[in-house]
C-alpha cells in the first residue's frame, strides 16, 4: 500500500502530493505577489525584512533561498549584502522563472543564480552554505524531516537555517477571528483577484496541517540541529525559526 500525507486537508498518496502542490504554484505564479500583498495587508514584507535581519548575513555568505519563489527574500538579501552568493531555488519552474525575471527587471541579479530543486533532495555537498533560507515553503513538503536533514547536511559548521512560515496564533480569540478569514476571505480573494479560490483554499487548510512552534522546533533538533529559537509574529499567525549547526 502506498504511503500516505496531506495535501491540505485531503489524504494523498504520497508520491502525488509535489504534483499536487506544483499545481496550485504554476496556477498561483503570476498573480503571486499580488495576492500575498492583499492577503497579508501588505505585512508579509515586514515579516521578510524581519528574517533578513535575524539572520546574521555575513558579507561574503553562500546562501542557499529555498522555495525562493518570486524572490522577495533574495531581493532583501542581495540588496543589502550585494557581496554574497545567493542561489535561488525552487521546486517549481513558473515560480523560479518569475523570480529570475524579476532579479533581471529589478536589478537584483548580480550575485543571484538559480537552480530548480527540490528542497528534500538538495544537490550540494556537506558544508556547502553558510545560511538558509525558507520563506513560507516548507509547509509545501511532502516530507519536511527529509528537508531538513538535507538542509543541515549542507550548511558549514556554524551555518544558520531561517525558517518564515505560518504558524499557530496564541490567543484563543484571536485564533477564531483568523479561522474565519482564513476560511472565508482568503478563498474569495483568490476568486476575486487571480480567478483560483481552490489555491486559496489550499493555503488555508495547509497552514492548519503544519506543525506548530514547538513541533517545528523540536523537528529541527531532531534532524540534528544543535539549537533552535523561534519568534513569533502577529500572535503567532507567522513565525521565524532560527537552527543552528554548531
Ligand atoms: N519564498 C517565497 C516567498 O516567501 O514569497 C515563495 C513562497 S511560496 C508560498 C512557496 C514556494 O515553495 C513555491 O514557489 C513552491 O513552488 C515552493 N516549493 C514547494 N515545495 C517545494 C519543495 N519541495 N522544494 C522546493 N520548493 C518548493
Amino acid at each position: 500500500m502506498n504511503k500516505k500525507t496531506h495535501f491540505g486537508y485531503k489524504e494523498v498518496d504520497e508520491v502525488d502530493k509535489a504534483k499536487y502542490v506544483g499545481d496550485v504554484f504554476t496556477s498561483v505564479a503570476q498573480n503571486y505577489d499580488i495576492m500575498n500583498d492583499a492577503m497579508s495587508f501588505g505585512m508579509h514584507r515586514l515579516w521578510k525584512k524581519i528574517l533578513v535581519e535575524l539572520a546574521s548575513v555575513g558579507d561574503r555568505d553562500m546562501i542557499l533561498d529555498i522555495a525562493s519563489g518570486t524572490g522577495d527574500i533574495s531581493k532583501l538579501i542581495s540588496k543589502e549584502y550585494p557581496d554574497t552568493n545567493i542561489l535561488m531555488s525552487d521546486i517549481n519552474f513558473e515560480m523560479l522563472n518569475e523570480g529570475r525575471n524579476r532579479a533581471i527587471d529589478e536589478s537584483f541579479a548580480s550575485n543571484c543564480s538559480y537552480c530548480q530543486l527540490n528542497g528534500e533532495a538538495l544537490p550540494f555537498r556537506e558544508n556547502t552554505f553558510d545560511l538558509i533560507t525558507v520563506g513560507f515553503g516548507l509547509r509545501n513538503f511532502t516530507n519536511k524531516e527529509n528537508g531538513l536533514i538535507e538542509m543541515k547536511r549542507c550548511l558549514k559548521r556554524n551555518g544558520r537555517l531561517l525558517v518564515l512560515e505560518f504558524s499557530k496564533p496564541m490567543n484563543p480569540i484571536f485564533s477564531k477571528i483568523y479561522d474565519w478569514y482564513s476560511f472565508n476571505v482568503l478563498p474569495k480573494l483568490g476568486s476575486l483577484l487571480a480567478s483560483d479560490s481552490e489555491s486559496y483554499q489550499y493555503l488555508a487548510e495547509s497552514i492548519r496541517m503544519h506543525p506548530d512552534q514547538e513541533l517545528l522546533k523540536q523537528m529541527m533538533l531532531d534532524s540534528g540541529f544543535s539549537n533552535c529559537k523561534f519568534y513569533n509574529l502577529v500572535n503567532g499567525v507567522v513565525a521565524i525559526h532560527i537552527a543552528y549547526n554548531d
